[in-house]
């Protein structure tokens, strides 16, 4: 967790990965043979996305996901994952203590028991909120937790509007982001928002630095040229930029 640094185990690290009996590689959790969740992790951190970045939140990460983003930073949860109950998570994100849970992955909407997760948590106070690619119906979710729909932008490689199937659902409070990885997802994001399709109140603009360890994979662009862009632009959108990178630093697992 984003804690990781100052909180040794086990409040930090509530999950290994690496436990056998995951996932094995080509299965996505949906066929899974039993009733309960992967988990590729549970920790506490500072939210570092979205309007509510800087707030206290546990995260459950969810294992898999049927995307392959050229950007994505947590392949890792691709593949493993601990098999555990709908009660078993919850016991763990109650023990952490935080009023706010986000379900992240991986893609959490492709475990048939996400939805009674987030209700269960809803019922017991806890403000809910999924992050989802949108190619997953969210039928199910869309008023039990604050959806962040990260619309997929051209250079991520998979970018194939399934997400415009949801836009119906999302309520105002609902978040939508565009990862920007190249000067042509900002123009392909910039013409959306303006098309007037997002429904959302808070519309993210999230820039993707170029890569160091795989040069040439994604452009990325400079922080200094999105924000730019999005003021002279007068786009009503809002810069974020990955504060848990900015704090533990962009390789770190679990914050
Ligand atoms: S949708 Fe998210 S988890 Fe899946 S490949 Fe893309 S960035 Fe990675």
């Amino acid at each position: 967790m984003g804690l990781r640094p100052l909180l040794p185990s086990p409040r930090t690290s509530a999950v290994d990965s690496t436990v056998a009996g995951g996932m094995a590689a080509g299965v996505y959790p949906g066929e899974m043979p039993f009733e309960g969740l992967l988990i590729t992790e549970i920790f506490e951190s500072l939210q570092g996305e979205t309007s509510l970045s800087g707030l206290p939140f546990t995260f459950v990460r969810l294992t898999g996901c049927n995307l392959r983003c050229t950007y994505c930073d947590t392949a890792y949860a691709f593949h493993g994952g601990l098999k555990m109950s709908v009660e078993d998570v919850i016991g763990k994100v109650e023990a952490f203590g935080h009023r706010r849970v986000l379900l992240t992955g991986g893609e959490p909407l492709l475990q048939r028991a996400t939805p009674r997760l987030a209700r269960e948590l809803a019922s017991r106070g806890f403000d809910v909120s999924i992050e989802t690619h949108g190619e997953h119906p969210i039928d199910e979710v869309a008023g039990v937790a604050r959806i962040v729909m990260d619309v997929k932008t051209p250079t991520s490689g998979m970018s194939r509007g399934g997400y415009r199937a949801n836009l119906p659902l999302l309520r105002e409070t609902d978040e939508v982001k565009f990862v920007i990885a190249s000067e042509g997802d900002y123009a392909w994001a910039r013409d959306v928002v303006r098309s007037g399709e997002i429904p959302t109140r808070e519309i993210l603009f999230s820039p993707a630095l170029p890569a160091r360890d795989t040069p040439g994979e994604y452009p990325g662009v400079r922080l200094d040229w999105l924000a730019r862009r999005i003021v002279e632009d007068r786009l009503p959108v809002r810069f974020q930029y990955q504060l848990h990178k900015l704090i533990w630093g962009a390789d770190v697992r679990g914050v």
